[in-house]
């Protein structure tokens, strides 16, 4: 099957997910890197690899959502609960650009007190206040499903809001494994996975951009890890491709969790990583997870990613074991011993019609 596998990817073609599964069960490493390779080359030379500078400000740590592989969570009326106000934000906001960053990335919990408005409004000071000068990726779909409950509203209402206040992303955080036995194992309280995929559509439908994430190394089976790359690829062909303009996988840290466990080795998700690029044909940007796999994680330019972030901040890794270096260039030069040269690019715009065409 293997031979069959790399003809259909050489003449351009797309693998089943009994494919993908043949490829996890039977393929060595450096055929997943080769094959992982073909796909990457669709979208991207193949000695180029691109990055930016970002930062995760985690705006509070409130939540009642209670997913047992969260170190980071906080009930209400714990003694070591915060919420940042706008003045902490920004001080927040002008320490990454100190250091070059051009993106933030926010990130709380589902606050049972904070309603809807109040983040349409902080998202508008910000974005009056910053105007171009930096990039927002003003929260995940987990959160926007919550708000959204909160307030009432139907996801497209509550997306409509959103893009009214200037919020130009809703990323695809909080997905972790998008099936619903693993969700109901480990995180009952936060949504379905059609719910999920709803509210993404609302957001993308509203004008929005959005992106894609997975985390691996849980329990997970295969057949659940593969249900999410089937799923995801079948909503990006659904949204037309490049709407989701970006997929990144991580491994779950599993320090101070209620759930515990050992990190995957750097093995595994390596091989996961070429299965996804090989898999999600209609994603262009494929990121590997320099968060929570350091330099290490610049070995995943081989098995197929093209992009990654480098952190300055994320108190939700951080808490569950992630440690993070401002050696920009240490890891910088990490890539380019691996024959990838670095280019250093600006936030991805949202998608529009004119990039259909
Ligand atoms: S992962 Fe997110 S939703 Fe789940 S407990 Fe942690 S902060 Fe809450």
């Amino acid at each position: 099957m293997l031979d069959q596998i790399r003809e259909t990817l050489t003449a351009g073609g797309r693998i089943s997910i009994d494919q993908a599964r043949h490829l996890h069960e039977h393929a060595d490493d450096a055929v997943l890197a080769e094959l992982a390779g073909i796909v990457r080359a669709r979208y991207h030379a193949p000695d180029h690899c691109s990055y930016l500078v970002m930062a995760i400000v985690n705006t509070t740590n409130v939540c009642v959502a209670r997913c047992d592989y969260c170190a980071f969570y906080r009930l209400p009326g714990a003694p070591d609960t915060y919420t940042l106000d706008f003045s902490q934000i920004r001080s927040r906001i002008d320490e990454l650009r100190a250091l070059g960053g051009t993106l933030v990335g926010f990130n709380g919990g589902f606050h049972p007190d904070l309603p809807l408005d109040h983040f349409t409004d902080l998202f508008g000071r910000l974005r009056a206040h910053y105007g171009e000068r930096v990039e927002f990726y003003e929260m995940t779909v987990a959160e926007f499903m919550w708000l959204a409950k909160r307030a009432k509203l139907s996801y497209d209402e509550a997306a409509e809001r959103f893009a009214a206040c200037g919020t130009r992303w809703i990323t695809g955080g909080g997905a972790e494994i998008l099936e619903d036995r693993f969700r109901l194992r480990h995180s009952p309280a936060k949504y379905k996975v059609e719910d999920y995929y709803d509210a993404q559509r609302s957001i993308l439908d509203a004008g929005m951009g959005s992106t894609a994430t997975m985390v691996i190394g849980f329990d997970e089976t295969l057949d659940e890890r593969l249900a999410h790359l089937e799923r995801l690829r079948r909503f990006q062909d659904e949204e037309g491709a490049g709407r989701l303009s970006s997929f990144l996988c991580w491994t779950y840290k599993a320090s101070n969790t209620e759930l515990g466990g050992d990190e995957l080795p750097l093995r595994d998700y390596l091989r996961w990583l070429a299965i996804c690029r090989i898999t999600l044909d209609n994603i262009v940007h494929i990121r590997t997870s320099v968060l929570t796999r350091n330099a290490d994680a610049l070995l995943g330019l081989a098995y197929g990613a093209n992009d990654f972030d480098l952190p300055t901040e994320d108190e939700v890794t951080q808490k569950a074991g992630a440690t993070i270096s401002h050696d920009f260039e240490h890891i910088l030069d990490s890539a380019r011993k691996l024959g990838f040269e670095p280019m250093h690019r600006d936030p991805l715009p949202v998608w529009n019609e004119d990039q259909a065409a």
